[in-house]
């Protein structure tokens, strides 16, 4: 029986959101837990489960896990601390037993600690130092991630998703799981090529259905599929997780053809750069985004305040469209998602059905200036419900809905992810039902929102997560990275690495 083991250190931050990530913005698995928690849910862990299973020769190893609930600022120093030496401990006991044959790790790639910018390469070399160099190792990421030369170097093998919006997690897990085997079993020399792309980029020709990005994304699966690719892909990094690397990169991995991989990653990321203008957010001002709301007739307005996004890594206490509407007096109804745990408490202290003075808005971010709103409170909830599409439980704290005259908010207490729609649907509310939605996310499902709102417009608000990239204030990354640097000229930059 050859060993396996599998472990999980999935996180992403924004560096611009004040408030540090602690323990309690990841669930948490010991060994004795991970398969079991995975494997009811579409996530990367349950796909490799599923492929493994299929073989009688292989022994699973559970390691540790941590997977984040919902994104969030820097990782604090001791949650780092907790989650790496947990992490680390559970290779070194499971290898301890007996010698691990190969390793699967999920991880995301756009985590950052206090007191460490590249955990993912931190884990990975430190895992080298525990079962050897022999080993084979593979690793799958969110192309989100900020790929770096640790991490690449310590890897025989990365995957990472397909998708934008991602749909693929549950496959990535799979197609990690037999890459893996396809090493061990000796029929896989793996070769990999980065190609870095100096650029940031947001907007939607990013969703891979129907933008620029996917047919880039494209061209690389098409040699993934082909005979001699192995994995391939493209990382666009995330640009609120400031770190030394962070960057887009084209990664190629063949069997042992380094030429067709070094063309390929070449070709993908010059095309890439060709079009890095488009590739960025086109954004309405706040007035004129609820001047237009104000101007719409019928059917529902979406105003996607994306810089408040609490999946890429904001605390979703962003109150500046809310305020807006209330300045220019928008009479239709609204639904709206707020973090707030002050505004939460207030509304538990009186109960449903009573009446409620409170501040909402900037409760954790110092950028927003709290609005004093009176309203109805017409739910309470511990705030515990499923993700309506990979279905794992997702914990806002204790949350509140209140009615402030034509406005709904929807108060959490702790930032719960908002790039679907299971936070309203936990609490009864239906978003076509409203005349107004703000949503902070960058980009949803279509089904969610687009297909059938009436009008969809992507707010320049301010937060830590804008795509208005060159406000937030990047002082780590290395410069010159487009669009914060306009004048620059494209140097292609090949790293070939192979163990
Ligand atoms: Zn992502």
């Amino acid at each position: 029986m050859k060993r396996i083991l599998i472990a999980e250190c999935a996180q992403e931050i924004a560096s611009f959101n004040p408030v540090l990530s602690q323990l309690e913005s990841f669930r948490l698995a010991t060994p004795a837990e991970l398969f079991s928690e995975h494997r009811p849910h579409r996530t990367e862990i349950a796909g490799a489960l599923h492929h493994f299973d299929s073989r009688d020769d292989i022994e699973l190893v559970a390691g540790f896990g941590a997977r984040m609930i919902t994104s969030g600022g820097p990782t604090s120093a001791s949650a780092w601390k907790f989650i790496s030496e947990s992490f680390l401990d559970s290779i070194r006991a499971a290898q301890k037993v007996s010698k691990l044959d190969g390793l699967y790790f999920c991880l995301h790639g756009a985590m950052g600690a206090e007191n460490q910018l590249d955990p993912e390469g931190y884990l990975l070399e430190e895992t080298r130092k525990i079962v050897g160099e022999q080993v084979p190792i593979i690793a799958s990421f969110d192309l989100h991630g900020v790929i770096t030369d640790l991490v690449l170097k310590n890897c025989d093998l990365i995957t990472l998703y397909h998708t934008y919006p991602h749909t693929d997690l549950y496959e990535t897990g799979e197609r990690s799981a037999k890459l893996l085997l396809k090493i061990m079993d000796g029929e896989a020399k793996p070769v990999t090529v980065r190609a870095r792309i100096p650029a940031l980029v947001r907007g939607d020709e990013l969703k891979t259905k129907t933008g620029i990005f996917g047919q880039r994304v494209a061209e690389a699966v098409a040699l993934e599929n082909s005979a001699e690719g192995l994995s391939c892909g493209i990382f666009i990094g995330n640009p609120f997780t400031d770190l030394p690397e962070l960057s887009s990169n084209v990664i190629i991995s063949t069997n042992d053809d380094e030429k067709l991989a070094v063309e390929t990653a070449t070709k993908i990321a010059s095309e890439f750069w060709r079009d890095r203008a488009k590739l960025q957010a086109f954004l309405t001002s706040v007035p004129d985004a609820v001047a237009q709301a104000i101007a719409a007739k019928n059917g529902t307005t979406i105003l996607v305040d994306a810089a408040d996004a609490t999946s890429s890594g904001a605390c979703g206490d962003s109150n500046v469209v809310l305020a807006e509407l209330i300045k220019q007096g928008y009479s239709g109804t609204v639904l709206v998602p707020l973090t707030d745990p002050a505004a939460v408490a207030a509304a538990f202290k009186v109960g449903v059905g009573n009446t409620v003075t409170t501040h909402v808005g900037g409760a954790l971010d110092p950028r927003y200036t709290p609005i004093e709103v009176t309203g109805k409170v017409q739910m309470l909830s511990d705030g515990e419900f499923n993700n309506e599409v990979e279905g794992e439980p997702w914990r806002a704290g204790n949350c509140a809905v209140l009615k402030v005259k034509n406005i709904t908010l929807v108060l959490m207490s702790k930032p719960v992810n908002l790039h679907n729609r299971s936070l309203f649907f936990a609490h009864g509310l239906f978003p076509e039902k409203f005349d107004l939605v703000i949503v902070k996310s960058p980009h949803c499902q279509d089904h969610m929102y687009k297909s059938w709102a009436t009008t969809y417009i992507n707010v320049d608000a301010p937060g830590s997560t804008s795509a208005n990239l060159p406000t937030l204030g990047h002082t780590i990354c290395r410069r010159p990275i487009f669009p914060l640097d306009l004048d620059m000229e494209y140097v292609p930059e090949i790293t070939v690495y192979r163990r």
